[in-house]
């Protein structure tokens, strides 16, 4: 059986702690689907077009990567595409106390399902999207902490 992930998140804008994870987990996978989630209730900085261009960019010499969008439930959108494993970061404790709530009744939802799970390398420990968000919009250079190539010019 294909061993196949699912990276969910919003990448709004991709990171270079996303990559960092991402790049990581392609050993131990047959396949990656970086799954972008469209959540209407959620207030998105870039397009969902222009994140998955950037995701597409990024990984486009890696041909066991995919990049998809999705709505519901992440486990839902695992079944349809055949994922038996949820990919996640780890930056810091609270993401842990987050993640686990999150994982444990993702378990409890879908038995068949393990959520795994990689710590960032430190010097991308404190990046995250909101902060490459907010150097934007106040006119700064986000570009160390996004991948080589990515203009981030709205
Ligand atoms: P969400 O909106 O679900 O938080 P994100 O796009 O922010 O999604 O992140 C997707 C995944 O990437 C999450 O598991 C998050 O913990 C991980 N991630 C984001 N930034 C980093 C980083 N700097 N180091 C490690 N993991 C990260």
């Amino acid at each position: 059986m294909k061993r196949i992930a699912v990276f969910p998140g919003s990448f709004d804008p991709i990171t270079k702690g996303h990559e960092n994870i991402l790049r990581r987990a392609l050993p131990l996978f047959d396949e990656i689907i970086i799954a972008i989630g469209k959540n209407d209730s959620k207030q998105n900085y870039f397009s969902l077009e222009q994140r998955k261009t950037w995701l597409g960019q990024v990984f486009d010499k890696e041909p066991k990567v995919k990049i998809e969008t999705y709505t519901g439930l992440t486990i839902d959108f695992c079944k349809k595409m055949n994922a038996t494993y949820i990919l996640r970061g780890l930056r810091t404790s609270a993401d842990f106390e987050f993640e686990k709530a999150i994982a444990q009744n993702n378990k409890i939802m879908a038995d068949e399902i393990e959520t795994v799970f990689i710590l960032p390398v430190p010097e991308l420990s404190a990046i995250n999207s909101t902060i490459v968000r907010d150097i934007i919009r106040n006119g700064g250079d986000a570009s160390p902490f996004v991948p080589h190539g990515i203009d981030l010019k709205k």
